[in-house]
């Protein structure tokens, strides 16, 4: 069966057309970041307005891409939450008419367990029950995961999301938004040892974190440079090197006390900031003693897209967890969950 996917929680629409059989087939991705650049963060009004723009076109590539038209898919797909509300509600509309008018199934889907799932959509594929490492722009979490809907959540951050780390320090270093990746760029100039910044909860005994101290420190940092008028250029880049050096720290140790408490040997990295090189590299090597593998979606899927959305919808189908025959209920055909805890998914 072919499942036609929406994915627009924040500031990406995402389309994509998966086979439960045969898997990925086609996916489009438009992102806002360069209209919200100028705002220094996502403005939500302008988020929703650029979805209803641009969701039919991408469907429709979509479709064309895979030589596909309407008549072949077999049900939809939609991100219902979390996210904000107006963007949420424009992919749901969207997915809920198209559902309607053509009588299939609606299949709506939790934004984090589309990342949860999309280090399978790899070659090759870790076998279940592996540990995941979600770490996004709003999420940093440790999660054992025995199957499809089988989430136990081991461990998570207590503020500021590690994503929201990278973003909020790149701010104070007068990098663009969105900060991650442009703070791993400068991080590649600078000398990471010219800084010892702290390295929250390390030793907490627990697998929870901490970022928001982070930026603190740096801003600290940064004013007393500025003081002494030493705010160069090299300062910043050492500075990015420090952060990128101390949160990557965190998540590595914690993932490997994840694997040890749990005796498990598989772990996946989900989420924007799994496109981080130098926590991919970390990670490898923290593994080594451990005998334990490390999974990461393609580099392309970790922030957010349709793909995930569309694929997750099919592995729920092919785990029996979504019946695509079973009658719809529709008194919820249109609301979606901008707050909504993973661990309230039924499995
Ligand atoms: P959530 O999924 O929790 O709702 P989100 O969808 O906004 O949040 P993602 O799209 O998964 O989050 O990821 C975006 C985050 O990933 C941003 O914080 C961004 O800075 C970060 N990020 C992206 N690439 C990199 C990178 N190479 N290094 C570090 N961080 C990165
Ligand atoms: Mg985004
Ligand atoms: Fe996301």
């Amino acid at each position: 069966m072919i499942i036609l996917g929406f994915e627009s929680s924040c500031d990406e629409t995402g389309v994509a057309a998966v086979c439960t059989e045969r898997g990925l087939l086609s996916h489009a991705l438009h992102t806002q970041v360069a209209m919200h650049a100028d705002f220094g963060g996502v403005v939500p009004e302008l988020a929703s307005r650029d979805h209803i723009r641009r969701v039919l076109p991408l469907a429709r590539e979509v479709l064309a891409e895979a030589g596909l038209t309407l008549d072949d898919v077999g049900a939809v797909a939609y991100t219902a939450g979390p996210g904000l509300a107006g963007a949420l509600l424009v992919g749901a509309s969207f997915a809920q008419s198209l559902a309607w008018a053509r009588g299939l199934p609606a299949i709506p889907i939790h934004h984090l367990e589309g990342h949860l799932l999309s280090p399978l959509l790899a070659q090759p594929a870790p076998a279940f029950p592996f540990i995941a490492l979600l770490v996004s722009g709003g999420h940093t979490q440790l999660m054992r995961v025995d199957g499809v809907g089988r989430y136990e959540l081991l461990g998570e951050t207590l503020d500021d999301a590690a994503g929201e780390a990278f973003d909020k320090t790149a701010k104070l270093l007068g990098l663009g938004y969105p900060g991650g990746p442009a703070l791993a760029a400068l991080a590649n100039h600078g000398d990471a040892s010219r800084h010892s910044l702290p390295r929250p909860m390390l030793h907490s005994g627990n697998l929870d974190f901490s970022f928001s101290g982070l930026k603190t420190a740096v801003l600290t940092r940064l004013k007393t440079a500025r003081e002494q008028g030493g705010d160069t250029p090299a300062l910043a880049a050492d500075l990015a090197a420090a952060t990128q050096d101390a949160i990557v720290d965190v998540l590595v140790a914690k993932a490997a006390q994840a694997l040890k408490r749990t005796g498990l040997k598989r772990i996946v990295v989900a989420g924007g900031v799994g496109a981080n090189l130098k926590l991919r590299e970390r990670l490898a090597l923290a593994l080594r003693p451990l005998k334990a593998e490390a999974f990461f979606p393609p580099l392309s899927l970790c922030t957010d897209n349709g793909a995930m959305i569309a694929f997750a919808a099919a592995q729920r189908v092919n785990a029996g967890l979504f019946d695509p025959k079973a009658p719809q209920a529709t008194e919820h055909a249109f609301s979606v969950r901008p707050r909504w805890d993973l661990a309230e998914i039924s499995a």
